[in-house]
């Protein structure tokens, strides 16, 4: 009776859902091999369940009925808790679900399978959908009236309004995953760079509170703990939390100063403020990712006011370049495309929109300094004081004075941070010439080159418009006025635009080995790997002319003006690009020099 009485009490409206029973799966057939493979269900366990959240996210408590029916009441202690994300559940009949757990949630000794036997067939129902509803809006806000009476509502976070949700489940499951945090950790560069900047900036950390902003595998948190920090919340979104908690358990002391905090910074709640924030948020051309609004966000949210940022500012630099290798070998991709009778199939018709496809992937690789073509404009973020929505469409105007006569074949832009220390500035720099870095460069590539004599201007507009994938859309615009016969000079302008996806970028590196900087047995392999490619290129010779050929028309070059382009043919040029990166000693331009200070980047 007293049974019957308490389970009514225990109804969905107190956020119980009573008379179930969990089957643990596969431990028959485990503990006894012998047994027929059919799926054997171990002995049912009679539970309630409760649908909950935490900052880690919502999940589903399961508890033995025996103890919710005695009402041991606030000692209440689930014996499976199950995270909603991380949790695949099937609804298998009118009275069963299968669960499966899987991660790292797994990994600490629960059970990863079993299936949940319902007695009425609205309790399983109710549950699965309060379930469904709960993984579509995950953020839970519990508030508490005058008569602390709490109320459960849900709301969309920041980052949820944002960000489409596949978009973000691509983006956790890549961090999730060790082999990518070992890849920025083998930067050494950045890791490199980052360590010194806190280590030499030990007053900053001393004593401190930080918050490590997108933690990862936890490796800055414990560079703040080496540092003296008094206590370091590491807020990370992706399952890499459980690594980071592993790791920082193995590194004591520092780790008892350390709390890993899952879930994102949008999210989760912070039992004190921070002195000091430190966050590796930067993507290729700085903003990729979009999770300098995170850091931003972070800094509303846990920062005290004139708290510390590492890093505190960021530079995106660009600057005109001419690669007439680069270019033809984007514009002979599309060539595939050129076939009349490719097994009898014209291919044709899609030609062009294969063409504008590889002219729309940003390159990313490491180049020679010297084949920037004039000094670089530099836009700045203050991440002290940039708002959230700053980032949403970033437009920056474009001036440029070309230092040489050249074909102007795009944008290159890297970028910079500041680390400013209260002891030491320490800049991370990605310039091309500098240490290589994980970033790389970035290149954006015109359809239709600009012609520019030496002292002109090139003017234009990049403009940067965020989208829902966590990237965004590249506009760029690039303008010189034509030159040569029959061209007015300051009247007519050669303009160029491109419209590239910064989501989608055409990682270049395994074709074209990394800009070799001084060493001796890089410079030789890369001679070596050179002349292999300038024989494929012969190859293709008749083909990459023509192209070219073809971009003069379409840069509306008069035949006139046409003719006084330089006069080596294409694969000449190429040759002469290629070799003098080979044997010519590495210098950056001398106009271009004063960009380039020696110990600009961290040494
Ligand atoms: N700090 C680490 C990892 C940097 S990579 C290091 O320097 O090695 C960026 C990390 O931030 C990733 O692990 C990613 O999962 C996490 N992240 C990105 N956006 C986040 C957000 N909004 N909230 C919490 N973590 C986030």
């Amino acid at each position: 009776m007293a049974a019957a009485a308490a389970a009514r009490r225990l109804s969905p409206s107190t956020g119980f859902y009573t008379d179930l029973a969990i089957l643990p799966i596969g431990r028959t057939l485990v503990d006894n091999p012998t047994a027929d493979m059919r799926p054997a269900f171990g002995s049912p366990i009679p539970v309630f369940a409760k649908v909950d959240a935490d900052s880690n996210g919502t999940f589903v408590d399961f508890y033995h009925a025996i103890a919710v029916l005695n009402e041991v009441g606030n000692k209440l202690e689930h014996f499976q808790r199950c995270y909603l994300h991380h949790s695949q559940i099937l609804k298998a009949g009118p009275t069963l679900q299968i669960w499966a757990v899987d991660g790292a949630e797994a990994e600490q000794g629960k059970m990863s399978s079993f299936a949940v036997d319902f007695k009425l067939e609205k309790v399983n129902s109710d549950l699965y959908s309060a379930i469904q509803e709960k993984k579509s809006k995950s953020l839970v806000k519990e508030t508490a009236d005058a008569n602390g009476n709490k109320e459960t509502t849900t709301t969309v976070s920041k980052f949820e309004e944002k960000i489409e949700q596949s978009s973000a489940k691509m983006y956790f499951h890549y961090y999730g995953q060790l082999l990518h945090q070992q890849n920025m950790m083998q930067d050494y560069v950045r890791t490199g760079t980052y360590y010194a900047a806190v280590i030499e900036n030990q007053a900053d950390f001393q004593g401190r509170v930080v918050v490590d902003v997108g933690a990862g595998s936890g490796i800055l948190s414990l560079f703040a703990a080496q540092a003296g920090a008094k206590h370091v919340y590491a807020v990370e979104a992706s399952d890499m939390a459980y690594y980071a908690r592993k790791l920082i358990a193995g590194n004591q002391p520092y780790g008892q100063r350390i709390t890993v905090i899952h879930g994102k910074v949008e999210e989760v709640e912070l039992p004190e403020k921070a002195d000091i924030l430190i966050s590796e948020p930067m993507g290729t051309l700085l903003v990729n990712e979009r999770m300098l609004e995170s850091y931003i966000i972070a800094r509303d949210r846990f920062l005290v006011p004139k708290g510390k940022m590492f890093p505190s500012i960021g530079r995106i630099h660009m600057a005109p370049f001419s690669d007439e290798y680069l270019y033809s070998e984007i514009a002979s991709k599309a060539l595939f495309w050129h076939q009349q009778s490719y097994y009898g199939v014209n291919l044709k018709p899609v030609h062009d929109s294969a063409f504008q496809g590889y002219f729309s992937q940003p390159v990313v690789d490491a180049f020679d300094p010297r084949l920037l073509i004039a000094a670089p404009v530099i836009h700045t973020i203050d991440f002290t004081t940039a708002k959230e929505e700053d980032l949403f469409e970033i437009d920056v105007p474009l001036e440029f004075q070309s230092v040489v006569a050249a074909r102007v074949h795009g944008l290159a832009c890297w970028f910079d941070v500041l680390f400013d220390g209260s002891m030491a500035q320490r800049w991370l720099s990605t310039a091309p010439g500098a240490p290589t870095t994980h970033w790389y460069q970035l290149r954006c590539v015109l359809s239709q080159p600009l012609y520019v004599l030496a002292g002109q201007p090139i003017t234009g507009r990049l403009h940067l418009v965020a989208h829902s994938s966590q990237s965004y859309t590249i506009h760029l615009t690039m303008s010189a006025s034509m030159w040569g016969p029959g061209g007015v000079r300051g009247g007519v302008l050669q303009t160029s635009t491109a419209k590239l996806d910064l989501k989608e970028p055409y990682y270049r590196m395994s074709q074209s080995p990394a800009y070799a900087w001084t060493q001796q047995d890089q410079a030789s392999q890369y001679r070596e790997e050179t002349i292999a490619q300038q024989q494929m290129q012969q190859q293709v010779d008749g083909m990459s002319i023509q192209q070219a050929g073809m971009s003069l028309q379409q840069a509306g070059i008069p035949q006139e003006v046409a003719s006084q382009v330089p006069t080596q043919t294409l694969v000449q040029q190429q040759q002469l690009a290629v070799s003098s990166i080979a044997q010519v000693p590495q210098q950056v331009p001398q106009q271009l020099q004063q960009y380039y200070p020696q110990n600009y980047w961290a040494s």
